[in-house]
């Protein structure tokens, strides 16, 4: 059994079928990797394991629980954090800050900005944020506010924001999306850096260099259904992969 087993889902939106009978699981411990072309419903699998959707049919079980029909908050609180394709950060607050609010939304369930004054000074959740952003490399910057950051810096801190809930399951959806090349390796060293840390991954993600670099298996989606899965080096020499990828373009 996996930490995650995701059986028969399906999803619509009108007349499109965005998730087609996926089956997917994912074994403790590992990175996995979710590639396919646009439009393949990577980030519509994400969100139906997030409670940001609701699968049609099919169920979703994360550590032997039912995901079904629970709230993002909930979920967040059973261990699963997630970085967004866009990164949703409160540019008015400094980075330490950003990091503390999901310490707190783990601990105590959904937070409101308007409880702030009350929880600002905790110093052990304070300590806990300082810690994580020195672990992204972004300590210096613990006092800015976070609209000043650069597109990657962004993406650290959204990163920090996560470990600091100390998932069992983190999901990373294009975590280099935007980012220049060394930004990408940076990142890539980074996410190398927390799987030391055992936490389980699933990685979405265009870039094969990321995925090669990162992924212990890969599950590729096309039109909503997974058309292959197996570890990088399958993946990569899979006919119908190369297919998706129409000729091989970005493999
Ligand atoms: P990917 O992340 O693989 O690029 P998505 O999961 O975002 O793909 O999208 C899968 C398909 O579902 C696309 O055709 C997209 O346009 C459509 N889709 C995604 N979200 C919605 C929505 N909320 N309403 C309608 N269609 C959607
Ligand atoms: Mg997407």
């Amino acid at each position: 059994m996996g930490i995650l087993e995701v059986k028969g889902v399906n999803k619509r939106f009108g007349g499109l079928k965005a998730l087609n009978e996926v089956n997917i699981g994912i074994e403790a411990g590992t990175v996995h990797a979710i590639i396919g072309p646009n439009g393949a419903g990577k980030s519509t699998l994400l969100n139906c394991l997030v409670g940001r959707l609701e699968p049609d049919t099919g169920t979703v079980d994360f550590d032997g629980v039912s995901l079904l029909n629970r709230q993002p908050h909930e979920i967040n609180q059973l261990g699963i954090s997630r970085v967004f394709q866009t990164p949703e950060i409160f540019g008015e607050l400094s980075l330490v800050e950003n990091v503390m609010i999901p310490a707190l939304a783990k601990r105590d369930g959904p937070f409101s900005l308007d409880a702030w004054s009350e929880v600002g000074g905790q110093k052990d959740v304070l300590d806990r944020a300082m810690a994580m952003l020195e672990d992204v490399n972004l300590g210096e910057k613990a006092n800015v506010s976070a609209k000043e950051l650069s597109r990657g810096d962004k993406r650290r801190l959204e990163l920090a924001m996560c470990l600091v809930q100390d998932p069992k399951l983190l999901l990373l959806d294009e975590p280099t999306a935007g980012m220049s090349r060394a930004d990408t390796n940076n990142t890539i060293d980074l996410l190398k850096k927390i799987g030391e840390r055992g936490i389980t991954k699933i990685v979405i993600e265009h870039d094969m260099h990321v995925v090669f670099s990162l992924a212990n298996k890969v599950s590729v989606m096309a039109q909503g259904t997974v058309i292959a899965e197996g570890k990088p080096e399958q993946i990569k020499g899979d006919p119908r992969v190369q297919e998706a990828y129409l000729g091989g373009a970005h493999l």
